[in-house]
């Protein structure tokens, strides 16, 4: 029996455009004329160099990447740069700046410790992780040898909307993108280095993304294992040893149809329209349903709320799936509802949830 694909709300592995799978579902057995699956073949041979620098040169132009900066496809997912992030920037007695704004940044600071020394500058762990510090109210140490944020925190549902400059002498700004990589324009030139797992937006997990400006490469710790050292992957052009194949080739796909819906500028606009329809309608609830998070910082990719009778979450979360709308439990860490929409989940998605919801309401309230 044929089954219905489902609107998956998932914080990642997320869903993936049916364009793109329609596409790697056709090419899987042979990928064009090369008598092979790309898992098949060798990652030195002509027709996987030329998947993975084509991969590279659409991520370069849909995301304007400098020519000054590399770009490495890496394995480990983002929590293994939480540890090559401080190995390659800093040595161990040097200081460093972290802003916590939720589970993840505050997870890529107590990894830092172990490899230099971290400071948090500023934490909104008091007012559960529902803010992003204001750019002026950032207090930097001079000396610090980079700032790292959490650019949209998956969990909690808070997502920069603008970024703080770095006052430390190399203007050094780091970001776990993970969750909002590739879902609206981003001045790549602000950054030292941006790193995200690809699960969320751009691919299957296993494909870890690291965008580094090159005089941040060669300076990595004695001790940095060679798979954490961004000069050995950036000389090897991902090629020093056998890179996730697949998930490059997956990723190569995705960023194709990124270009082909006219690039993040499109993608953007589209990602707007969705939050703001869940957001308005969970506002316009009467308190049936909230969403903690600050309105000005509100993420366009996750989005977490709450039932005001919290018995019915269950409940709700069970119709929902009976309608095929899954996986929209929120994080174990902080209960209720989490409904994650990146940029493959189609608009069709949100309204449905959206009517979904008013239902509900109206038969609960
Ligand atoms: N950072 C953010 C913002 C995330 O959302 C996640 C995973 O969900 C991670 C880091 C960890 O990523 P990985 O599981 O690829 O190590």
């Amino acid at each position: 029996q044929a089954q219905e694909r489902v609107f998956n709300f998932a914080a990642g592995p997320a869903t993936l455009p049916e364009t793109v799978l329609l596409r790697a579902q056709s090419e899987l057995y042979l990928w064009r004329g090369s008598g092979m699956s790309v898992m098949e073949m060798s990652h030195r041979g002509k027709d996987f160099t030329s998947i993975i620098e084509k991969a590279e040169s659409d991520l370069r132009t849909l995301l304007q990447i400098p020519p000054e900066y590399s770009v490495l496809f890496l394995q480990g997912g983002a929590t293994t740069q939480f540890a090559a992030v401080p190995l390659n920037l800093c040595a161990p007695e040097e200081p460093v700046d972290y802003v916590v704004t939720g589970s993840w940044s505050d997870k890529a600071f107590k990894e830092a410790q172990k490899y230099c020394k971290p400071s948090v500058i500023w934490s909104g762990k008091s007012e559960k992780y529902t803010k992003i510090p204001s750019l002026q109210g950032l207090e930097q140490n001079p000396d610090a040898k980079y700032l790292h944020i959490c650019s949209n925190e998956t969990i909690h549902g808070v997502e920069y909307k603008d970024y703080p400059t770095p006052t430390n002498p190399n203007g050094v700004l780091v970001a776990d993108m993970s969750s909002n990589f590739c879902s609206k324009p981003v001045d790549v030139s602000k950054f030292g280095v941006i790193y995200a797992g690809a699960q969320k937006n751009v691919g299957p997990s296993g494909v870890t993304i690291v965008i580094i400006r090159n005089d941040l490469i060669g300076h990595a710790q004695g001790l940095t294992p060679v798979m954490l050292d961004y000069k050995i992957h950036a000389e090897n052009r991902s090629l020093y040893n056998t890179p996730p194949c697949y998930g490059i080739y997956m990723c190569g796909l995705v960023f194709e149809d990124l270009l082909e819906q006219g690039g993040l500028g499109e993608v953007e606009k589209n990602n707007v329209k969705k939050a703001e329809i869940l957001y308005n309608a969970i506002d316009a609830s009467n308190g049936f349903y909230k969403c903690p998070v600050e309105k000005s910082v509100r993420s366009l990719m996750n989005v977490p709320f709450t039932l005001e009778k919290s018995e019915l979450e269950g409940e709700f979360i069970k119709e929902a799936a009976k309608e095929n709308m899954v996986q929209l439990k929120g994080h174990r860490s902080v209960g209720g509802m989490r409904a994650s929409i990146y940029n493959a989940m189609p608009l069709p998605g949100v309204q449905k949830l959206v009517a979904f919801m008013k239902d509900f309401q109206a038969r609960h309230a």
